[in-house]
């Protein structure tokens, strides 16, 4: 079973000419409505693939909440660890995007703010060592770090995907079979400004020598670096034409998930992420956008 612990958001997104200054109004075009939230997509990534996957997250009790806890169960994640929060409301993200692509974006956490270790705990009893936590940094640290020390414990092996960027306790490095920083994440966490071959993998040493078993950081449309107590190898993503790299990160961490959980080794999971996050890059969307287990073999094999 793939155990994520993390957020659940609606997303509501708004495209237009170009992107409201300080104080002003714009007349914006299409608005869609996407779930979302690094945990939400990853569970979804993972499912999709054709993993066993139980999410721990909190929303609110309103509507967004009751439909993104449809949409877990419409993809067969098992949602018997949600908590609901009485008072506050689901996690919403207000995106802007331009048509050139950029975007700013204002997250109002809700209730993903209040999840707490107690309310992860009866989900990390179940846990063992066939089982994999997949854990992200929308959700209080705390909590991060309870549900991590709470894996260790039930050698649990832990995949934790260190975003959005934020400095992390020492103690919680060799608790981590795999961290999965992007190269912002991988400059925060290191100090290294990853900009070539070298600093990337000056960075990944840096993360082994803090502790984690395994690092792999994402490259974007290069793919990813994949550094081991055996050492180091760039492994290429699939060249697509992108469309929105939305949850590209995400498609990436859930499908890794998939693949370490069914025992396959580091190199062939990292290859079989870049395939599910490259073809996650060609549709509009987060959890959208997320591939079938026969869309990524076509791909690969
Ligand atoms: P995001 O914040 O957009 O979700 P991220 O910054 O966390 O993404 P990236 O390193 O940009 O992570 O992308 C994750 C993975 O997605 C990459 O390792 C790669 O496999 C795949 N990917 C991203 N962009 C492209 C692209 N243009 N073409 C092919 N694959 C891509």
């Amino acid at each position: 079973m793939i155990y994520v612990v993390g957020s659940s958001n609606t997303d509501m997104v708004v495209k237009s000419d170009k992107l409201p200054a300080k104080g002003e109004t714009v007349i914006g075009g299409e608005f869609l409505m996407n779930a979302g939230g690094k945990g939400a997509n990853q569970a979804v990534s993972s499912a999709r693939l054709g993993g066993k996957v139980c999410l721990i997250c909190k929303i609110g009790n309103d509507l967004f909440g009751k439909q993104a806890l449809e949409q877990f169960r419409h993809e067969n994640i098992l949602t018997k660890y949600i908590a609901t929060d009485r008072t506050l409301p689901s996690g919403i993200a207000l995106i802007n995007v331009d048509t050139e692509g950029q975007n700013c974006i204002t997250v109002a956490p809700g209730a993903n703010a209040a999840l707490k270790p107690e309310e992860v705990s009866l989900g990390m009893e179940e846990t063992g060592s066939d089982d994999i936590l997949l854990v992200q940094l929308e959700i209080p640290l705390e909590t991060v770090r309870f549900a991590i020390n709470a894996a260790h414990q039930k050698r649990t092996r832990v995949i934790l995907n260190p975003a959005p960027a934020q400095i992390l306790p020492q103690e919680i490095y060799p608790y981590l079979f795999a961290i999965t920083p992007n190269e912002t994440e991988a400059e925060l966490l290191t100090g290294i400004r990853v900009t070539s071959d070298p600093t990337v993998e000056q960075a990944a040493r840096i993360l082994i020598d803090k502790g984690c078993k395994n690092v792999i950081i994402t490259l974007g449309s290069r793919g990813a670096y994949l550094r081991t107590s055996q050492g180091g190898t760039f492994i290429t993503s699939p060249s697509v034409k992108a469309t929105d790299t939305t949850a590209a990160g995400d498609c990436f961490n859930g499908a890794l998930a998939v693949t370490v959980s069914e025992g396959k080794p580091l190199e062939q999971a990292v290859a079989f992420a870049c395939g599910a996050a490259a073809i996650s890059v060609t549709r509009m969307g987060a959890q959208s956008s997320m591939p079938t287990r026969r869309e990524v073999d076509q791909l690969l094999f």
